[in-house]
């Protein structure tokens, strides 16, 4: 596994070019809920009737998630589980594209898919020609080991759509029978496999031959995302939208959580209290607004404690900015809004503050599973104050369990580095100042 430094090179190189090019302000600051129905999606005639042909009824999760986002352009990286409809995810959107503009060459390929596996690209090309029979759009797959003629006639005589694995794709590409120049879509399927088998390299030779990522569409699709598969296709890609449709459950089970119950004057004190006691070695704090995120950063900031904030109304590129520098360790504060956070690889915090309880229990579950990926365990730990009650029940629904909590005693609340200072009194003047020191004193 890659170290996050060299991680963060290429983000960081990847949001200096951010500054030269425009179709980075394409990605959407605003979260495009998920879509309940495939109607709501307004498909062309012939996608959508492929849709009813095979039998989808609704969309399964990543689509309901990633389609909103993919059929307006945005480069994507969709995390779900294996057998979740990734494939009519991306396959959709590429037959919408297609659809919708001119064919610039009668024989060059449109879209290309990279599969890690023989079985994986013969199993898309079928259902490219299941779900597409009503787009009059062409499909081949090409793959190792039979056929090698047979493909590339195929592949001469021109199509629209080419599956294939790294190698046969390559040799194509090298013998110039397989064109790349006219490629509108571009969709790295089980990245985290590809990577496992070794085709780092070999993803690197395709995606450097293919036209420049700010000319086309790119999509990905894994099981798992970690840093080592946004590292290798970070640079290929316009700022991409992460969605990720992980059964939370599973990682909720990792997270030790717990709420405190507090008077809601002594909201801020309680936080400041456990961001002075918190040895985390980042701490991501929620807010469920704008004005939220801003009043905290600027009591913290009052209080002596460095904090970023994170809001819908800061270009992607400059969050990008805060967040690499809050996975590599130069950061130790973000405040974040569920808006800002969304579409921002945040992973594994270990430490999760929820100053307010989030109205929509969904993004409970997001933001504590912010804290613990990959089987390591983090800590969430919730404010709810009388306004934020209400939103229990529905969270405490969703995650099918009770909260374990706390109610907050002066103990937990944080000593104020302002306080001494607004008393003004003169007497007893050497205590207060041995608090105040202490308040300023912060352990990790
Ligand atoms: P993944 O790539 O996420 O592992 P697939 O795309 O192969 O999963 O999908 C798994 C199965 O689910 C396939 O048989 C596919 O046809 C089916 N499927 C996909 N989307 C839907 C849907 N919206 N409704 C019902 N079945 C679906
Ligand atoms: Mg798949």
């Amino acid at each position: 596994m890659l170290g996050h430094t060299a991680v963060h090179k290429e983000i960081m190189l990847r949001s200096q070019k951010a500054e030269t090019y425009k179709e980075y302000d394409k990605t959407p600051d605003k979260y495009l809920p998920p879509i309940k129905t495939f109607a709501e999606l307004n498909l062309d005639n012939r996608t959508a009737a492929g849709i009813k042909d095979v039998g989808f009824i609704s969309p399964t999760d990543i689509q309901s998630m990633a389609l909103p986002y993919t059929l307006g352009e945005f480069d994507l990286i969709g995390q779900a589980q294996t057998g979740t409809g990734k494939t009519a995810a991306f396959l959709i959107t590429i037959f919408e594209k297609l659809l919708k503009t001119e064919k610039k060459s009668p024989t060059l390929p449109r879209a290309l898919i990279i599969a890690p596996t023989r079985e994986l690209a013969v199993q898309i090309e079928k259902e490219a020609r299941d779900i597409g029979t009503h787009t009059g759009l062409t499909y081949t797959a090409v793959f190792g080991g039979v056929d090698y003629k047979k493909q590339a006639d195929r592949l001469k005589a021109g199509v629209d759509i080419v599956v294939g694995t790294p190698g046969r794709l390559i040799d194509y590409m090298k013998q110039d029978i397989l064109k790349t120049k006219g490629i509108e879509v571009l969709v790295i399927d089980e990245a985290d496999r590809l990577l496992d088998m070794g085709f780092i390299r070999d993803l690197r030779f395709m995606l450097k031959r293919l036209p420049k990522y700010s000319t086309r569409q790119t999509m990905l699709f894994s099981a798992t995302i970690n840093f080592r598969v946004i590292e290798a296709t970070y640079q290929y890609m316009k700022i991409p939208v992460e969605v990720s449709a992980t059964p939370e459950s599973v990682t909720v089970d990792e997270v030790s959580q717990t709420l405190y119950h507090v008077e809601k004057r002594k909201k801020f004190r309680l936080l400041l209290g456990l961001v002075q006691k918190s040895d985390a070695e980042r701490l991501l704090i929620f807010s469920n607004t704008k004005s939220g995120v801003t009043m905290i950063e600027e009591r913290l900031t009052e209080n002596g404690i460095k904090a970023f904030a994170l809001t819908g109304d800061i270009p992607q590129r400059k969050r990008l900015k805060i967040i690499e520098r809050f996975m590599g360790g130069e950061i130790k504060i973000v405040i974040a809004t569920d808006v800002a956070s969304r579409g921002l690889h945040i992973e594994d915090v270990g430490y999760v503050i929820n100053y307010d309880l989030p109205q929509n229990p969904e993004d409970y579950v997001h933001r504590i599973g912010r804290t613990a990926r990959a089987g390591k365990r983090g800590t969430a730990i919730s404010i709810a104050s009388e306004d934020d009650v209400y939103y229990l029940e529905p969270i405490e629904k969703l995650i099918d369990g009770k909260l374990p909590f706390v109610v907050a005693d002066d103990d937990d609340l944080g000593k104020k580095l302002d306080e001494p200072i607004r008393k003004k009194s003169v007497s007893g003047k050497k205590s207060r100042e041995g608090r105040r020191r202490s308040g300023r004193k912060r352990r990790g």
